[in-house]
């Protein structure tokens, strides 16, 4: 029963793998037509500012459309 289990553990895993690709797959279209300002002040994204893009909020509807918060929109949520 151990070999049985397993196998229906490494289904799982695989199904999830494939689930995986499809999701960064969609991501990356989204990433795609990312906007480059915030979607709350209008503030842009720029790369070399004091504020790393990282801490930018990004938020990615059903519809793969992606909506950016700068930081300071986000805190004051
Ligand atoms: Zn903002």
């Amino acid at each position: 029963m151990g070999s049985m289990s397993r196998s229906i553990r490494r289904k799982k895993q695989l199904a999830e793998k494939k689930a995986a690709k499809k999701r960064l797959k969609k991501l990356q279209h989204a990433i795609d037509k990312m906007p480059d300002h915030c979607g709350s002040c209008g503030k842009t994204a720029e790369p070399d500012e004091d504020t790393s893009q990282l801490d930018w909020h990004v938020e990615i509807d059903q519809d793969s459309n992606v909506k950016l918060t700068c930081p300071k929109c986000k805190g004051g949520e």
